[in-house]
């Protein structure tokens, strides 16, 4: 799954949904995605943890992945109220899940070792960890935006390992950009996504580093997904705001399938 030589959509329903819309949601998801099943994309939402018996339990998810938003840093059963566990979320057929997103490292103090840490035990799940990187607006103002995200990355990696990496997908993500409705600029996208894939290099061998997707996220539309995904080393989109709702999503996916790269 996640394999790099599609366009990868993947939504984050951030703390959205009810048993009754998801059940809405799901339906007209999966009629879309049948109805461009010739795209080359791949598709997948974290949603809330609490929901994902009620899409996993579904037999017709075909080609869609189930994904969570975010996973207990300890791995072992134990008194951690309120936790989900990597192998509580394998029960429920859970592809992926978000580590790191912004929003987590600003309300739940979330620093590198802990993403790592957690991606560790997806990791040991056989769950792929969508690691999240990114500047805030002071930085991208002070010209540290790149040196700040390499450090973010270089640290998760190094925690991670050189091996275990190459099973990771990455989500440069600007803070600044989430949910604002502004976007990265291509040249800022371009520029990031080079000096995430040549640190990968460095890190790993080069074959290796190139197979590791690397998604953009940031107020991404149905409006502005096609530029973003030709950009170069994007492959593919983390979407938040417009992967809640199917009118917005629907046509998101559709632009995307269309445009074989
Ligand atoms: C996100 O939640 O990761 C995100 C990118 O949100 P939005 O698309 O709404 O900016």
């Amino acid at each position: 799954m996640f394999q790099k030589k599609k366009t990868i959509v993947i939504g984050n329903w951030k703390m959205h949904g009810s048993v009754q819309n998801n059940e809405v949601f799901l339906e007209e998801l999966l009629s879309t995605m049948e109805d461009i099943s010739s795209g080359d994309y791949e598709c997948g939402i974290a949603i809330p943890s609490i929901y994902l018996f009620q899409f996993s339990s579904r037999s017709d998810l075909g080609s869609f992945h189930l994904g969570a938003q975010n996973v207990a840093q300890w791995s072992d059963f134990g008194a951690y109220t309120g936790e989900i566990n990597a192998k509580m979320l394998l029960e429920f057929d859970c592809k992926f899940s978000i580590v790191g997103h912004s929003e987590r490292r600003k309300y739940f103090e979330e620093t590198n070792e802990i993403v790592a840490t957690k991606a560790n035990h997806l990791l040991d799940c056989g769950i792929v960890p969508l690691v999240c990187v990114g500047e805030d607006q002071q930085e991208r103002e002070n010209d540290a935006a790149v040196e700040f995200v390499t450090q973010q990355v270089e640290q998760i990696c190094s925690l991670i390992g050189p091996e275990k990496i190459k099973k990771c997908i990455f989500a440069y993500e600007p803070i600044w950009a989430i949910g604002s409705g502004k976007v990265a600029a291509e040249s800022d996208i371009k520029e990031m996504h080079e000096v995430l894939r040549n640190f990968l290099e460095s890190f790993i061998d080069e074959n290796a580093a190139h197979d590791i997707p690397l998604l953009y996220g940031g107020s991404v539309s149905d409006k502005n997904v096609i530029s973003i995904v030709q950009t170069e080393n994007v492959d593919g989109v983390l979407v938040g705001g417009a992967s809640v709702s199917m009118e917005t999503f629907g046509k998101l996916l559709q632009n995307v399938s269309g445009n074989h790269q």
